[in-house]
């Protein structure tokens, strides 16, 4: 069992979120790695289960640089992050955060 506790935080507001695990774990997210996988009701709707999923569009009207405005802890087992482009909702458990963790190790675990 993995641990689900961080030991250490590192927050970047401009590139991303480096957690070390009290397993000794590294993860390492990106803030669009961060961003398409909030956790809130609203994404994993428009993410969806069911419906086939959208190509990339080229050409996004609203295109900007993704930052994250500020980062809240959520009592002591979720961060929440602020982002720039109005979307505070999404509350990232460490469990999440854990399940995520983008590494070629956790990949090759899960699958
Ligand atoms: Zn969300
Ligand atoms: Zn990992």
């Amino acid at each position: 069992m993995w641990s689900t506790d961080p030991k250490n935080i590192e927050v970047s507001l401009c590139s991303g979120v480096q957690i070390v695990w009290k397993d000794g774990h590294h993860s390492e997210y990106t803030l669009q790695y961060l961003r398409d996988h909030c956790p809130c009701a609203t994404c994993t709707n428009a993410h969806g289960t069911g419906a086939p999923a959208a190509p990339p569009a080229p050409f996004q009207m609203y295109k900007k640089v993704l930052k994250m405005d500020g980062v809240e802890p959520v009592g002591r087992y979720a961060l929440r992050f602020l982002w720039n482009d109005g979307h505070t909702t999404g509350i990232y458990s460490f469990e999440h955060l854990r399940g995520i963790c983008p590494c070629a190790q956790c990949h090759s675990e899960k699958s």
